[in-house]
């Protein structure tokens, strides 16, 4: 049964490392080519987009791919409402694998927002220096700002607000790492997008151990398609639509 997989996130590489063991599937992973070194895949992989809906839909039908996971980023909202339509389409099961989003608790101070620009537009009233773990593409709304910001990023982001001190780095990270790294910068506010996972996630332990606002932005809306968190039950749902259980 031949398989598509949108990647580009930890979970698409711990899907690929299943279905590369599994004989039922002949599966190809899909990267959009953003990461200058991106980590080894267990299965062919293709790299680039495929040119809109239209492109996707051609490219099903070519392949003759009966099913789809989407295992792209919360964040990365055109891949897959590109993977929506072209799935319909294309008359194609889609399904999408992603990571839990992070929920606030008890001690945590999260002012959550609908989008970056809003994300930047609370920082009037928060202090410096503002930690940003945006990605590198999503710094826009803050680069004619005249605050102190500490970037990180895996890869240079193209354009930094001025003034802005740059750290390259790739996680996971660690409680430890995160309070050193916030306290040597003098951090008084972090922002991140609710990419949700636990490689990452120290950045809001270390937030509430500091007495920190952390202004969330909140995932873009979710589509139609079943949504499974871990890749053992994405597994289980193409399993459900090979020909052999149809
Ligand atoms: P996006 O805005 O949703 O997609 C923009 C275009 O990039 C798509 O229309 C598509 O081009 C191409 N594309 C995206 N993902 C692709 C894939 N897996 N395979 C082939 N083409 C792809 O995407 P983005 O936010 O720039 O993210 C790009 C990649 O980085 C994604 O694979 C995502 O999983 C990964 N990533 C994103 C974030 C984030 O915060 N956005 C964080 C970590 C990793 P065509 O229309 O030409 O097909």
């Amino acid at each position: 049964m031949r398989i598509l997989v949108l990647g580009g996130t930890t979970e698409a590489r711990q899907l690929a490392a299943l279905l590369a063991e599994d004989v039922r599937f002949q599966a190809m992973l899909s990267l959009a080519g953003r990461t200058r070194e991106p980590a080894p895949q267990a299965l062919p992989t293709r790299i680039g987009g495929f040119g809109g809906v239209a492109g996707l839909a051609d490219y099903l039908r070519a392949e003759g791919v009966r099913a789809v996971i989407d295992a792209t980023h919360p964040f990365a909202d055109q891949i897959s409402a590109n993977a929506e339509a072209a799935c319909a389409a294309a008359g194609v099961p889609l399904a999408v694998l992603s990571r839990r989003p992070w929920t606030a608790g008890a001690g945590d101070d999260w002012r959550r927002v609908p989008t970056m620009a809003a994300a930047a537009q609370l920082l009037a009233g928060l202090l410096d220096t503002v930690f940003l773990t945006v990605g590198r593409q999503e710094l826009e709304p803050f680069l004619a700002m005249d605050r102190r910001f500490l970037v990180r990023a895996v890869d240079p982001p193209d354009v930094l607000p001025a003034g802005a001190t740059l750290v390259l780095d790739r996680g996971p990270y660690t409680l430890d790492g995160e309070m050193a790294l916030m306290r040597d910068y003098g951090v008084g506010t972090l922002v991140t997008k609710n990419s949700g996972g636990d490689a990452t996630a120290a950045k809001l332990q270390a937030a509430r151990s500091l007495g920190l606002p952390v202004v969330m932005v909140d995932r873009p809306p979710a589509g139609t398609a079943p949504r499974f968190y871990t890749a053992s039950d994405a597994v289980d749902w193409l399993a459900a639509h090979s020909p052999s259980a149809e």
